[in-house]
């Protein structure tokens, strides 16, 4: 297990993650589902069973540098505790046997050159011509949420409440959008939790989808909220500002008709660079979701058979 009390470079996250695929073959499947826009390989990892999957994703802003560390080392946690027969907590069936009829699939830095950014400085941007553009924008490297070309990833996912953010913008643009957008319609999916950072808080309210949709999905954020202590934010708080739309769980929640829920980790005073202190509590708070969630979806799905 990699220790959670540093910043770690795009290269050792992405060695891990290829360490630990090979570490447990049989359990874990690897993809690369793109590559960002400075050339830095998207990865995927496929826990368990890929014929119906819960989606985990992190780092689609750069500056939330705490989440997809704390996503691989729940990663290894997991693999770990399906191959030593693991109990569920508090359930009559083990990691494994869960793992064995459903599958999580982690994409833990879906923006990597952002990350890099926001954790290095602008001069971790190769390309000439991209490293110019974006010195350009003003924004200090550390506080850099968007992608390599100046585009937040999060606002440009296609959906309802998509709207360009620059004139003649396009929704799904980005090569880190269309990974995600690819990934999502490969899989046969349950559910899909979005990790960003601040505010401890999980928002669960999809305007564009139906009254039943969101009351389940309200379920399912009161039991991430028993497992995290984080609060849950209400139905006026998933748009709080203008052209604040298309994100990766708006597109998720129209075209997969799916829960998809947004956990924000760390304290909302925290300033950016996010402190390494953080990596371990987050890892305290949330370690748990990903596995409870998909056994809590994975129970309801069984009632409705
Ligand atoms: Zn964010």
């Amino acid at each position: 297990m990699c220790a959670l009390e540093k910043i770690y470079t795009y290269e050792e996250m992405h060695g891990r993650m290829q360490k630990l695929a090979g570490r447990y073959p049989r359990i874990i499947q690897l993809d690369v589902i793109g590559t960002s826009h400075d050339k830095r390989e998207i990865l995927s990892l496929t826990l368990g069973n890929p014929r119906k999957v819960l989606f985990c994703t992190a780092g689609i802003h750069g500056r939330e540098s705490v989440n997809p560390i704390v996503l691989i080392q729940i990663m290894e946690r997991y693999a770990q505790a399906y191959r030593e027969k693991a109990p569920m907590r508090e359930r009559p069936y083990t990691v494994c046997e869960l793992l064995q009829r459903y599958g999580i699939c982690f994409v833990p830095l879906a923006n990597p050159d952002g990350y890099e950014i926001a954790c290095r400085g602008f001069d971790r941007i190769r390309d000439e011509e991209l490293r110019r553009e974006l010195k350009k924008q003003e924004i200090p490297a550390r506080e850099w949420k968007k992608n390599a070309r100046g585009v937040d990833i999060n606002r440009n996912f296609p959906c309802r409440s998509y709207s360009p953010q620059q004139p003649g913008g396009v929704s799904a643009s980005e090569n880190e959008t269309k990974a995600l957008v690819q990934l999502f319609q490969d899989y046969d999916s349950i559910g899909y939790v979005d990790f960003h950072s601040r505010g401890k808080i999980i928002y669960y309210y999809r305007q564009a989808m139906s009254g039943a949709y969101n009351q389940y999905s309200y379920q399912l954020a009161k039991y991430l909220q028993s497992l995290s202590h984080y609060e849950i934010g209400g139905p006026e708080e998933e748009f709080q500002t203008p052209g604040s739309g298309g994100n990766s769980v708006n597109y998720y929640s129209e075209t997969m008709k799916m829960p998809a829920i947004t956990v924000e980790t760390v304290e909302d005073a925290a300033s950016f660079p996010l402190h390494t202190r953080y990596q371990k509590e987050t890892y305290g708070e949330i370690h748990y979701i990903p596995l409870g969630i998909l056994s809590q979806i994975a129970e309801t799905a069984e009632e409705k058979v």
